[in-house]
């Protein structure tokens, strides 16, 4: 069966001010990446609706960050904290982030692929129900999670946070939904500072494990075989998200970790092993962070080719 790639043209409508790491650029060094993969069948992603984001997020937010968009003048940026920043086109690029999962989500669901990868610009995983941040403007795995559990009837999902920052916002969804498991491995300390061991969420449905800088990839990949692995098998979801940060990676400027091209295809022959044990394979990754454009391009093909 084919594994689909969602791809997101309106991502190039999110530029960021001079020097923001999180650019199209990295997008673009994805895309490229992917590219290449034999039998991958590439799919545009569509907007997301406004009451498909509020399953996940208040009215208040989605009109807050489509409110602010509209008022920005042309080759302008309006803040909605202090490193995310909108223009005048970014609420296509939000939309579409989140729509591109839903998309995904819908046809792994109807049997067309088992496995998808999300190319997704802006990244997602910080956006709490009420905010957005670290780039953020939209939580699109969590969006998307949630489509599948109220659009398909789902009765139980997973996310796994890759990234190696903290996913704080898709944490709310599991705190708050216990339908949702959440685990998350991620430097501590780092941005955005939460994500601690204490955090358990409902009966358990958080799992953290926070690891300080320069953890060796051997270390992280222990932590995800005695605690992820057999945490997502007793939760048994029917469909398995990945927020697939690439910036866990040995050569990202913004994380410590030591992770490399075999750990992220590692990673997804794992997590395709238990979505095959328990969710008939449905897996449904997503692009987060990334920083170093040729690491991140060279991470998610080997991640997206192990698939
Ligand atoms: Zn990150």
């Amino acid at each position: 069966m084919t594994a689909l790639i969602i791809d997101s043209a309106a991502s190039a409508g999110h530029p960021v001010p001079p020097g923001h790491p999180e650019h199209q650029g990295r997008y673009d060094a994805a895309r490229s990446a992917l590219a290449g993969l034999a039998g991958a069948v590439w799919i545009d992603s569509r907007a997301a609706q406004r009451t498909e984001l509020e399953r996940f997020h208040t009215a208040r937010h989605v009109a807050h960050v489509l409110g602010t968009i509209a008022t920005v003048g042309e080759g302008e940026w309006a803040a909605l904290d202090a490193d995310t920043q909108v223009t005048e086109s970014s609420a296509a690029a939000g939309l579409h982030a989140a729509g591109g999962v839903i998309e995904a989500v819908d046809r792994v669901i109807a049997g067309e692929a088992r496995h998808a990868f999300c190319l997704a610009r802006p990244p997602g995983h910080h956006a709490e129900p009420d905010r957005a941040m670290g780039f953020c403007l939209f939580n699109s795995v969590a969006v998307g999670a949630c489509h599948a559990l109220e659009a398909h009837g789902l009765e139980r999902v997973a996310i796994v946070d890759i990234d190696v920052h903290h996913g704080n916002g898709s944490q709310c969804l599991a705190e708050q939904d216990g339908r949702v498991f959440f685990a998350s491995l991620h430097q501590a300390p780092l941005y955005p500072g939460t994500g601690t061991r204490k955090e358990t969420g409902l009966n358990g449905n958080v799992l953290n494990i926070p690891l300080p800088d320069a953890t060796p990839a051997l270390v992280w990949r222990q932590h995800f075989t005695t605690e992820v692995l057999p945490a997502l098998r007793r939760f048994k979801p029917q469909m398995i998200f990945i927020s697939a940060g690439f910036d866990a990676h040995a050569d990202d400027p913004l994380g410590g970790f030591l992770l490399t091209e075999p750990d992220y295809a590692w990673i997804a022959q794992e997590l395709a092993q238990v979505a095959e044990e328990t969710a008939e394979s449905r897996l449904v990754s997503v692009l987060e962070g990334g920083y170093d454009c040729p690491a991140l391009g060279r991470a998610a093909a080997a991640f997206a080719a192990a698939l």
